[in-house]
């Protein structure tokens, strides 16, 4: 450990709340210094490994600092604002300074993950490159029932999502490739009618769904459990139901307020448990009952009312999530007597 993080660690806050991956979230001391009303809902973000990446969700000052490097302008001017006078500035600067000898070496690294290349099932192209092809009349048919399954569910058929391959075991679902920094390293296809698996996967553990898709103007990352309710808001998907440490890094890189819209059912109870645990805000959609996750919603109400009404919502106060939960688990309670 770099004497700079253990300097650091004195400057925080003690009102702050710490998760089990790491993120430390307290009442951001940037604003009122650039122009915006003082943080009272805890929007600074900081994450310390063998760095420190500090990001503030209510004005947006980000900083950091990494071992190798010199004590940065805005870096400084983030600790001065935590209450740091001359003399630790001063203590910062030379500690920083020693990590950029040639002798420094850092005990810890923290991995970037990455996912190899995967190969697609046998034969699959996107949907759109099927067009053209000589197909049997059944093969035809099957893809018709594919198109027609995306289409329903909202999706553009011809985006480069959707795939397809008329090998047995396929011919009956669509294939959503998972991408990562542009290359392919997995896939799942989704049976377009009844009957099981629903789902065959091959899929890097812990991997995040829709990563790429992520731009610089969005301001929230919205995550979810499947790949389609992903697809249908623009969001992430965990894939499960279960957030690891590794994707809550992935997802906290993005550098975005998170906001998780959990199935309602109740494995979306424990999604909503650990996002808590992680400081991320939880939305409590006022969908209608019956409207079970995200791709359902967007079906019914159309993506532009689900992404609002997941912003309105959304909170990550923790007595507000407690209430929320508990109103939840009722509902789902009342609809599974209705069902018997
Ligand atoms: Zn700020």
């Amino acid at each position: 450990m770099t004497l700079v993080l253990d300097k650091f660690r004195t400057l925080l806050p003690s009102k702050l709340k710490t998760s089990p991956s790491g993120w430390i979230s307290f009442n951001a001391p940037c604003c009122q210094h650039r122009g915006h009303a003082h943080d009272t809902r805890k929007r600074g973000g900081i994450i310390i490994t063998d760095s420190i990446v500090y990001n503030c969700f209510n004005c947006k000052y980000s900083t950091g600092w990494k071992p190798g490097s010199p004590i940065s302008g805005k870096f400084k001017s983030l600790c001065q604002w935590l209450g740091a006078n001359d003399d630790d500035i001063k203590q910062l600067i030379f500690e920083a300074m020693k990590t950029e000898s040639a002798e420094y070496q850092p005990e810890t690294f923290v991995e970037k993950p990455t996912f190899t290349e995967k190969p697609l099932p046998e034969g699959a192209l996107p949907l759109v490159e099927w067009l053209d092809a000589k197909l049997t009349a059944d093969e035809e048919q099957k893809l018709v029932d594919v198109v027609e399954y995306v289409v329903a569910r909202g999706h553009d058929p011809i985006s480069k999502h959707f795939y397809w391959s008329p090998e047995p075991g396929y011919i009956d679902r669509v294939i959503v490739p998972f991408r990562y920094e542009g290359k392919i390293v997995g896939n799942t296809a989704r049976k377009v009618r009844e009957g099981k698996p629903k789902y065959l996967s091959d899929q890097h553990p812990f991997f995040v769904f829709n990563v790429d898709e992520q731009t610089e103007e969005h301001r929230y990352v919205l995550v979810v459990e499947g790949p389609f309710d992903a697809l249908s808001i623009g969001g992430v998907a965990l894939l499960t139901n279960e957030i690891s440490d590794q994707q809550a890094r992935i997802i906290n890189n993005i550098g975005k307020e998170v906001i998780v819209i959990p199935d309602q059912d109740k494995a979306g109870t424990v999604l909503i448990d650990q996002a808590n645990a992680l400081g991320w805000s939880i939305a409590f959609p006022t969908w209608d009952d019956g409207v079970k996750d995200c791709a359902d919603a967007v079906q019914k109400y159309g993506k532009l009312f689900v992404v609002v009404d997941a912003i309105k919502t959304a909170t990550s106060n923790p007595a507000k999530i407690e209430i929320e939960k508990r109103k939840m688990l009722n509902k789902i309670a009342l609809m599974e007597n209705q069902n018997d």
